[in-house]
């Protein structure tokens, strides 16, 4: 059995690790001519990481990332909200990763160049269409250096191919609409002294003004310093969706004035803002859950599937899930599996990820755990003298874990799966 995929980022890699170590055949087909470490920081968080554990790259990237420690939550005055331990700290087996995206991303290509042996990941290789019979499925890549359509054939096709997913739109082109939020998110790293432990993500301010801030180099905090990765966001007051283009780069001057004032005796935002190496324009947008991810021998899998708001830190936890789970369907089934057979294992597969990832990006919606902060802002839009006068303790606890058990990295419950 040969599965294709169409997309080499997250998803896509971790998806080609998982079935090498089924002892499944693939072949990955990536559009962009060269894999480059683009984007900024992303968090994995420990149900992910598990799974990284288990393909035996987690100790490589612990190397490169920072193992988070905390999450504080604050207003826009730098008032404390809810803060809670994070990975080990917290008590999972793993930690909680905060990283460079393309770090990540060059790991798990070298890692797949290195286990799937005869040239599995084909570059300059852009998805354009598919068609199914009851022998396979052929798939047509524009190839990005000849320029000519070139034809590859397996048995299952998984589109991987992120937000902007050409399968996606293949395969359901009515569900393919981006929604945009209203707001804007400007993304960068600034090299910095490290502010509290050197290892804890914050966030301050409510839904229409906000500041995310997150360590990601294990180097640089092994010499004292910080490389901090921040996100800044506004709500614009346009409805029109604006370029989605991971690359976009702008200068400060479009939203730092906005935080001109969020300067605490821990942490100065108005110089991190000004320091930045480069700063990416990204609005917050997603997708509209899909009610099927798969038709026949194709489906889609991550962002392609179920594209979300960066709320909860996450986008590539579910990838990774979605890619273990997939994984696990396909693994009973060998060279001679009826199309049936194939078509329901990929049915089993959304079964299982379709209903969860569908919740998360709803929920996302409505500012996921960060709802502590909207709700803190709406109670006391000038501040508080103890958040518990605003927001009882039950309360901002019972927020925290209803997200938890809704993503699936709730302690309790992946203790009970791991004994
Ligand atoms: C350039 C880039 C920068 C990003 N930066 C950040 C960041 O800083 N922080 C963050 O939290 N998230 C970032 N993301 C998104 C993040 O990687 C995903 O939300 C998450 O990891 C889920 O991964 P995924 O594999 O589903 O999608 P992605 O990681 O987006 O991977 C999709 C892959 O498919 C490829 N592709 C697209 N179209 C085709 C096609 N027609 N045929 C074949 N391949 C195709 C893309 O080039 C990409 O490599 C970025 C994504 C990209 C592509």
């Amino acid at each position: 059995m040969k599965v294709i995929i169409a997309g080499a980022g997250i998803g896509g890699l971790v998806l080609a690790l998982m079935l090498e170590k089924r002892g499944i055949d693939c072949e990955i087909f990536e559009s962009v001519r060269e894999l480059k470490p683009l984007g900024v920081g992303i968090n994995l968080l420990p149900h992910a990481c598990r799974q990284l554990q288990a393909l035996g790259i987690l100790d490589d990237l612990a190397e490169t990332g920072i193992e988070t420690s905390a999450l504080h939550y604050f207003n826009q005055y730098g008032q404390p909200i809810w803060q809670e331990p994070r990975g080990l700290a917290a008590g999972y087996v793993v930690p909680q990763l905060s990283l460079h995206r393309g770090e990540l991303q060059m790991l798990l290509a070298e890692t797949v160049k290195n286990r799937l042996k005869g040239g599995r990941l084909h570059t300059g290789m852009a998805f354009e269409a598919m068609e199914q019979d009851a022998q396979g499925i052929t798939v047509r890549f524009r190839n990005r250096n000849s320029g000519t359509l070139d034809e590859v054939r397996g048995d299952i096709l998984v589109g991987a191919d992120g937000i902007h997913s050409v399968v996606r739109r293949s395969l359901f082109p009515l569900f393919d609409q981006l929604r945009f939020s209203g707001r804007m998110l400007w993304r960068a790293t600034t090299d910095a002294d490290p502010y509290l432990d050197g290892r804890t993500m914050f966030m301050a301010g409510h839904q229409d003004q906000k500041f995310v801030c997150y360590p990601i180099s294990e180097t640089l905090r092994r010499q004292g310093r910080s490389r901090i990765n921040w996100i800044a966001e506004l709500r614009t007051g346009s409805s029109d969706l604006p370029s989605t283009d991971w690359n976009r780069e702008v200068n400060a001057d479009v939203f730092a004035e906005r935080f001109a004032a969020w300067r605490w005796d821990w942490i100065d935002i108005p110089a991190l803002i000004q320091s930045a190496t480069a700063i990416y324009e990204f609005p917050l947008v997603d997708k509209d859950p899909l009610p099927s991810w798969t038709q026949g021998r194709a489906c889609l899998l991550g962002d392609a599937a179920h594209p979300m708001y960066p709320i909860g830190s996450n986008g590539s936890a579910q990838a990774i899930l979605d890619a273990v789970c997939l994984a696990d369907r396909l693994q009973d089934l060998r060279s001679g599996s009826s199309g049936s057979d194939i078509t329901l294992a990929l049915k089993e597969y959304e079964a299982e990820r379709l209903p969860v990832t569908a919740g998360i990006v709803l929920r996302n919606r409505l500012n996921g755990p960060e709802q502590v902060m909207q709700v803190a802002h709406e109670r006391a839009p000038d501040g508080f003298q103890h958040i518990h006068d605003v927001i009882s303790e039950q309360e901002l606890g019972a927020i925290a874990l209803r997200y938890k058990r809704l993503a699936g990295f709730d302690p309790a419950a992946l203790k009970a799966a791991q004994s």
